[in-house]
């Protein structure tokens, strides 16, 4: 993980690694009027101290929601309140039907925890609908071999863009 390089162009404050200096209440160091979140900031880890809150959605969606209902209070002149959260442990998929996972610092491992992977972010997408959409995808998955990927588009993002640009045609999907 690294922040975006956009922040350097900035005077704001940056930690040694480009990270966006924060207090634990969101506001970027020395300013009032500027906030930060997720993985661009350096936001003390009050859970753990002398750390700082990881690069990860689970810091970040709940730092998005703080982040918001600290401006609200601070527009309404109230006090802004310290983010924290404790890190509830980390799962992640191996390939099909294998995973690893420490949740509440019990390790699981094999099926159960690509289980859990799957059940975890389920819980995560957004709206029914959507809910439904991948669900269904995942149901079908079941039934069929692997997706074939195309991942020009992650070593090249700028190529489509760049073609359409200069006016050629799109240079499609080699
Ligand atoms: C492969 C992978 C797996 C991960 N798995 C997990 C996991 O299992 N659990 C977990 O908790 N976390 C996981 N993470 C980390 C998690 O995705 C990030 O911590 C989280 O998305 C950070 O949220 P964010 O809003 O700070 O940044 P982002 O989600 O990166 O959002 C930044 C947004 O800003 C946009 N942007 C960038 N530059 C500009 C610009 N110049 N102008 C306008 N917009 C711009 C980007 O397009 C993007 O939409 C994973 C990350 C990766 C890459």
């Amino acid at each position: 993980m690294r922040p975006n390089p956009l922040l350097a162009d900035t005077d704001l404050p940056l930690d040694e690694r480009g990270r966006l200096i924060c207090r634990t209440d969101l506001r970027v160091d020395g300013l009032d009027d500027v906030w930060g979140s997720g993985d661009c900031t350096a936001v003390p880890d009050l859970t753990n101290p002398g750390a700082y809150c990881s690069p990860s959605a689970q810091h970040a969606v709940r730092q998005a929601k703080a982040l918001g209902d600290n401006v609200v209070a601070v527009l309404r002149g109230f006090e802004p309140s310290d983010y924290s959260h404790r890190h509830n442990g980390s799962v992640a998929s191996l390939g099909l039907y294998k995973g690893v996972a420490q949740v509440y610092g019990v390790k699981i491992k094999g099926f159960p925890a690509w289980w859990l992977h799957r059940t975890y972010h389920m819980s995560k997408v957004p709206t029914t609908r959507r809910k439904v959409q991948v669900l269904t995808d995942w149901t079908i998955a079941l039934l069929f071999k692997r997706d074939v990927t195309s991942l020009w588009s992650m070593h090249e993002p700028s190529r489509e863009f760049a073609a359409i640009a200069k006016g050629e045609p799109p240079a499609g999907r080699g």
